[in-house]
């Protein structure tokens, strides 16, 4: 009984936390199915400074190395092998003890697994990790959400193996079992959208700006040190320098087949915003767009059948339609993550899960794909305000934005006049235009409802519920 905490599942993740966990001075016992891994870990620890690590072959064994109340971290693949994993490994545990998945989990199958173990005095917690292979050795953001109990049992461990940032720490209590999947699937879907709005402007500053491969590079480079800082501009920048690796002329990326893959996260929010009745267009037209991407086939054929238009694309000034499409890329990012913070509070608000959006903003600071220099306005958006109803009215944004709009508009303008599809910040630019007007043509749908369905309507100039006898002279 030695170890200080438990790691089962030693694929790209789990080695990588494994390790990060062993370099903070944690003893880490480790274990995994194929025994394979389990070699290949402990041969790692030692080569990256004989970092306190013990390989298990027998899941027993590996149970009883650990120190009680025992804290285990599963990251295995998500779904039924998370449940044959618990199954497995709670016929060893004791009430105390607690089983923490790592995994990018549907919340409601966290839920019921801590529902299962609940009986035996098991504490269960579901913990979003993000940062990829990368985020989770060298820190990632952590997003935790555990039985009461749970937290402080890890809390000495994820706080130092999160990222740090200037505020702290990329990690607290978000709240119950669940809650922190939650937050993570919303963080998947947010960044489906940053990547697809990166890719719409890549898309505009290739085909209208005329911009070369080495002019994409410095411009998202430059980019880089401002208020777009952030992870995903920054990588952007480094892959259009990429020769290509198998010796073709030219750049990797124009190699590259347009066809995206996906693991289901993004869909998962965009299916939770539907079901909260939250806005998510911009996450929605991301998902869309890798649908639409994925049917390339068709795509191909219909280039032979359907038409763009007709008129001469416009010249632009390649200095100034830079400039406007990264403000255009601003704007509708700062939509995005207004999205993603209501759906969080509304699935908070019906779930009974008071998630503090401030401390979000802030641990998705570091660490994780979406970390962006924009996230310290987020949380101080809501720090000053809990009860902030959408951050575009946030004082500093909403001047952000409103400064920023005419370019949004030309940029959306040029895209659509020139036949080339910029879903994302074109949806953006809708809902803000549909956000920021007091009246909107609802009356006229509303009409139509009591028209065929007699689900009757509210007036401007009185109070009441009332229906009309459409097609009568009354
Ligand atoms: P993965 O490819 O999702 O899963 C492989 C691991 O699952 C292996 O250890 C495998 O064991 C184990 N496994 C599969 N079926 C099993 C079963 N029935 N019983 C026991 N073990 C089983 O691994 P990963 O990419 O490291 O991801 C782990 C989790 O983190 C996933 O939920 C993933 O979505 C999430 N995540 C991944 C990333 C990333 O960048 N990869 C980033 C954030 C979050 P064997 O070795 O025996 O096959």
């Amino acid at each position: 009984m030695s170890c200080d905490v438990g790691l089962y599942g030693l694929a790209v993740m789990g080695q990588n936390f494994a390790l990060n966990m062993a370099e903070h001075g944690f003893t880490v016992a480790v274990c995994n199915r194929s025994p394979g891994k389990v070699d290949d870990t402990v041969e790692r620890a030692k080569g990256e400074g004989n970092l306190p690590l013990l390989g298990f072959k027998d899941p027993k064994d590996f149970v009883q190395a650990l120190k009680r109340p025992r804290r285990i971290v599963i990251l295995v693949q998500a779904g039924k092998p998370v449940d044959d994993t618990i199954a497995h490994l709670s016929g060893f545990l004791e009430a105390g003890d607690l089983i923490v998945d790592g995994g990018n989990e549907w919340f409601p199958n966290s839920q019921r697994r801590a529902e299962l173990l609940r009986p035996k005095g098991i504490l269960f917690m579901g913990m979003g990790i993000s940062g990829g292979e990368e985020g989770a050795r060298k820190g990632p953001s952590l997003m935790p959400g555990g039985e009461p109990g749970a937290y402080e049992l890890m809390e000495p461990i994820i706080t130092k193996c999160a990222a740090q940032v200037d505020d702290g720490p990329c990690t607290f209590n978000i709240g119950p079992v669940g809650s922190g999947n939650y937050v993570k699937m919303v963080h998947n879907g947010i960044e489906y959208g940053d990547m697809q709005m990166i890719a719409e402007t890549y898309d505009l500053l290739k085909q209208l700006g005329g911009l070369t491969n080495a002019e994409l590079a410095t411009t998202f480079t430059s980019w880089n040190e401002t208020e777009l800082a952030s992870f995903l501009i920054e990588i952007t920048g480094i892959i259009f320098t990429k020769a290509d690796d198998q010796g073709a002329p030219g750049e990797l990326v124009d190699y590259i087949l347009d066809k995206t893959g996906m693991k289901g996260t993004g869909r998962w929010t965009i299916q939770e915003a539907a079901e909260r009745n939250s806005p998510a267009c911009v996450m929605a037209a991301a998902l869309d767009a890798r649908y639409i991407s994925a049917r390339k086939d068709e795509r191909v054929a219909a280039e032979a059948i359907l038409k763009g238009p007709t008129d001469p694309t416009p010249a632009v000034d390649k200095a100034a339609f830079v400039a406007d499409v990264r403000a255009a890329l601003f704007c509708s990012k700062v939509v995005s993550y207004a999205q993603g913070m209501n759906l969080i509070r509304s699935a908070g608000q019906e779930l009974g899960w008071p998630i503090d959006l401030a401390e979000c903003a802030r641990i998705w600071k570091g660490g994780c794909i979406i970390r962006a220099a924009f996230l310290d306005d987020i949380k101080k958006a809501f720090q000053q305000n809990p009860a902030l109803p959408n951050l575009l009215v946030d004082p500093y944004f909403s001047s952000m934005l409103n400064s920023r709009t005419a370019a949004w508009r030309r940029v959306v303008q040029l895209a659509v006049v020139s036949g080339i599809a910029a879903p994302a910040i074109s949806a953006a630019l809708a809902y803000f235009d549909s956000y920021r007007r007091g009246s909107l043509p609802a009356n006229l749908t509303q009409a139509q409802r009591d028209f065929f369905g007699g689900h009757s309507y509210q007036r401007t100039d009185r109070d009441g519920v009332f229906h009309c006898e459409w097609t009568s002279a009354h």
